[in-house]
């Protein structure tokens, strides 16, 4: 899920002048102040240059560039949503897990909330949290409609947590990327304020009911 890379701004930017020297060596197509075609010939051009003072025209074709201008902008701002749901696409095609709502832009879990019906104002975490709470009333009821159909099913209340699914990095994780972890596995670290104490968390729900196994060398606390 490879974020998509801002396309960087079109050629370089060359002067007034410039453009008008490019036009006179027949390096441009159009004169740079009216948009005329002119015949490639070094002379016609520069007279057409000297004579071109048509107010009127020049205004229109400034006009044009900037409408061209602006659309194009408008063109790289689509495709720049359209990156971002397709990269939304292919986290649901990997079956959407709640576990890997943490991998997703602010942008991303915006449009889900939106797609659910939930706010979106607030950072990552709030976001996530929603996303989760919203999920898993859908998961239990979606269960009690099969439990109805004869197999006993039990709502789950919590997202289940496997060590497979935790980050292998979490250490290297700043503190929002850790709550915003956090929340897309349903814990809520509203009391911790260190990043220690969040993955502790973490890997102690993982790690569930079985002794919990020291794993980060040696760094007990008693
Ligand atoms: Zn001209």
């Amino acid at each position: 899920m490879s974020r998509s890379k801002r396309a960087k701004s079109r050629g370089t930017e060359v002067g007034q002048s410039g453009k008008a020297q490019l036009f006179i060596l027949n390096l441009l197509d159009e004169c740079p102040k009216c948009g005329e075609e002119v015949e490639s010939n070094e002379e016609l051009r520069q007279t057409h240059l000297d004579e071109c003072t048509d107010k009127r025209k020049i205004a229109a074709y400034a006009k044009k560039l900037k409408e061209e201008q602006e659309t194009a902008e408008k063109k790289e701002k689509l495709k720049a949503a359209e990156d971002e749901a397709r990269n939304m696409a292919a986290w649901e095609y990997s079956g959407g897990k709640i576990t890997d709502l943490w991998l997703l832009t602010e942008t991303q879990l915006g449009a889900l909330c939106v797609q659910y019906g939930l706010p979106v104002d607030g950072g990552k975490e709030e976001q996530i949290a929603r996303i989760v709470s919203h999920r898993n009333a859908l998961d239990s009821k979606r269960m009690l409609t099969q439990g109805e159909e004869g197999e006993e099913v039990r709502p789950k209340k919590k997202v289940k947590i496997s060590t497979e699914d935790l980050p292998a990095n979490m250490e290297a994780m700043s503190l929002g990327q850790l709550k915003a972890v956090a929340a897309s596995f349903g814990i809520n670290v509203a009391g911790k304020k260190t990043k220690a104490g969040i993955i502790n968390e973490i890997e102690r729900l993982a790690h569930g009911d079985q002794p919990f196994l020291q794993l980060t060398d040696g760094k007990k606390k008693k």
